[in-house]
């Protein structure tokens, strides 16, 4: 694999925005190394084991330690206020099936084929009783210049993000531009037809390489949220319109396995629903 360009900061956390006036955006520029720095790189390249491995198996590494997981980001409250976390999803099987399983209960029209729902599936994903919430390994690109000149992307390019609706715009605001325009895969999940003046537009801007979206959309019975009923919905995926190069997925359910309850949508209207809406995010053809 060609070596990555990279002109972020080494970052100790995926998310942790600094204060504007103290971010830097071109730490790895390579056109004032003293002579110093320039003897470690070189003594590192040349001695060290890892170093010395061809280029296409240190990738292969760096795939393995940085890339193939569902990475969760929220918002951790905190006080006297909140900050961004990232943590690695600990559920066995992946969203990917969940949303097929959901699509196919969607596609029933009897008995509910029973499933989870996104949230209960990742409540343990952020760490309760004995289960320990993980993180990407980003502290090892800051072991060397090397390995981060080399790996610094593959977190945002090999992973799938996993957030709210309402957290994507803050999260996205957080990175740098590069790693931003690194990320392939997003999942969103929702409950109610969130909207700002400038999701839209951030969202336009940062994810250029952005390949698959998927939606996992809570319906109510409630009359604000049935998506029949209330238009505020379109708006909301408005915002990611024509954003996903390969697949966009809506996965609509009720909570409760089934289409009971009153005014909650039927199993019908949320495929047609789902269905109409996810050609909207994919990028057209030519
Ligand atoms: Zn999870």
């Amino acid at each position: 694999m060609a070596k990555l360009k990279t002109e972020q900061a080494p970052i100790t956390e995926l998310t942790n925005p600094q204060p504007k006036k103290a971010r830097r955006l071109k730490v790895l520029s390579t056109s004032k190394l003293s002579s110093n720095q320039q003897t470690i790189y070189n003594t590192n390249a040349t001695t060290s084991p890892l170093l010395k491995l061809p280029p296409e198996i240190r990738n292969r590494i760096w795939g393995f330690l940085f890339g193939g997981k569902i990475v969760h980001i929220q918002y951790e409250y905190t006080r006297p206020g909140r900050r961004m976390v990232h943590f690695i999803c600990q559920v066995p099987n992946d969203d990917e099936d969940a949303a097929e399983h959901i699509t196919h209960h969607n596609e029933l029209d009897g008995s509910p084929d029973r499933f989870e729902i996104y949230r209960s599936r990742h409540q343990q994903c952020s760490g309760s009783g004995t289960v320990k919430r993980t993180s990407l390994p980003m502290a090892a690109l800051q072991t060397c210049r090397q390995v981060h000149e080399e790996a610094a992307l593959l977190p945002f390019q090999r992973n799938e993000f996993s957030c709210a609706l309402i957290t994507l715009g803050p999260f996205l605001q957080s990175l740098f531009q590069s790693q931003a325009r690194a990320i392939e895969s997003v999942t969103l999940h929702c409950r109610h037809p969130y909207r700002t003046i400038t999701l839209k537009k951030l969202v336009k801007a940062k994810l250029k390489a952005l390949k698959a979206l998927t939606y996992f959309v809570e319906m109510s019975s409630d009359v604000h949220t049935n998506p029949t009923l209330h238009p505020a919905w379109s708006e909301c995926f408005a915002q990611t319109e024509a954003v996903a190069a390969t697949s966009a997925t809506i996965v609509p359910y009720v909570p409760g396995q089934g289409d009971a309850g009153f005014m909650a949508p039927s199993r019908t209207t949320m495929r047609e629903w789902a269905t109409s809406f996810s050609k909207t995010m994919v990028v057209a053809q030519d």
